[in-house]
């Protein structure tokens, strides 16, 4: 499930998500995804939906 506010690294909420090792960033904090990543997920998960 595509969450459009999720870390901008690995997608993880920021509840869920404390320490995670995902590349390229390697272990990191949650952090804000941006705009343009918010935007994109929204799409994908809207195509995900439509989907049968
Ligand atoms: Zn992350």
């Amino acid at each position: 499930m595509i969450n459009p506010s999720g870390c901008r690294w690995c997608g993880v909420d920021q509840r869920e998500h404390a320490q995670r090792w995902k590349a390229p960033a390697g272990w990191h904090q949650w952090e804000q995804p941006t705009q343009q990543q918010i935007k994109d997920r929204m799409n994908a998960r809207r195509t995900e939906r439509n989907r049968p």
